[in-house]
């Protein structure tokens, strides 16, 4: 587990171990390669990064991840990814108990996957990040544009966890169709699809994880119905 932000946690509980990396934390730069731990949080990374005049990161600024969720997932906003910069991923394959270094044509970077989405067998410890000089008033200037983009449409006011429903490959956006099934505003519980991005479903009042999947359930059904497509989440559940 990175920071958890994508993850929604069964009421029920897990009967395993979950491991939280926040402690591993630490982030290094040598010229413009910065080596972050996994546990690290992305919106850190940035403010260090951005101070030392290196950009790249730029995009993620709202992203609440930890740097080893955002590897895994490839978290990407505003034409950025993770992949773009990605020199090297150092992992712990936990069936070997060996460090194996991954390149960037390894990580196999694509919309919320990489090798580490498709083989569970690996804990990303670190990843060595290539950024470029520049100017930081350039840099601030980059990150508040970004963030503005964000507050517009991306404001919900309520926790979440983002985009609930993965892109289609038609390349309609989910949150399109949600909305225009009338299903904006829709509660179950104390979850509610959003007012203000319709792809986001959020914690309005004290929401079970129950509520949750329920209302996930609902919106499935409803755009099966009305348009003949089928859709899958993006976050990740777990629980029993
Ligand atoms: C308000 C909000 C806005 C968001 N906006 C975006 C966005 O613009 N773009 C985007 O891509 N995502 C976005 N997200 C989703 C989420 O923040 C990202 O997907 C992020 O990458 C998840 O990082 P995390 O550290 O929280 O991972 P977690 O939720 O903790 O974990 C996600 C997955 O990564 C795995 N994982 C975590 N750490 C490691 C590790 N060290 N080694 C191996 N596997 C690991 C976990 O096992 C899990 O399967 C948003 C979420 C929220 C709540």
């Amino acid at each position: 587990m990175g920071n958890a932000s994508n993850i929604l946690f069964k009421d029920s509980g897990f009967n395993g171990v979950i491991i939280s990396l926040k402690g591993l934390n630490k982030v290094k730069i040598k010229k413009n390669l910065v080596y972050a731990y996994a546990g690290a949080l992305l919106p850190n990374v940035l403010n260090i990064v951005k101070n030392k005049g290196l950009s790249g990161l730029e995009w993620s600024v709202g992203i609440p991840a930890s740097v080893g969720g955002a590897v895994a997932l490839n978290a990407g906003a505003y034409n950025g990814d993770i992949n773009q910069i990605l020199k090297y991923v150092y992992a712990l394959d936990v069936k070997t108990n060996k460090v194996i270094k991954f390149t960037n044509l390894e990580y196999l970077g694509k919309y919320h996957q990489s090798v580490f989405t498709k083989n569970y067998k690996y804990v990303i410890l670190y990843a060595v990040f290539n950024l470029t000089k520049c100017d930081v008033k350039l840099i601030q200037q980059k990150i508040t544009q970004v963030l503005s983009m964000r507050m517009q449409n991306q404001k919900v006011g309520y926790p979440s966890l983002g985009c609930v429903f993965s892109r289609l490959n038609s390349g309609q956006s989910p949150a399109y169709l949600i909305e225009k099934s009338g299903l904006k505003g829709k509660e179950c519980g104390g979850a509610q699809v959003s007012l203000v991005h319709s792809g986001y479903i959020v914690n309005k009042n004290n929401a079970t994880s129950l509520d949750v999947l329920n209302l996930i359930d609902i919106i499935k059904q409803k755009i099966k119905k009305d348009w003949h497509v089928l859709l899958t989440t993006e976050i990740i559940v777990i629980g029993d």
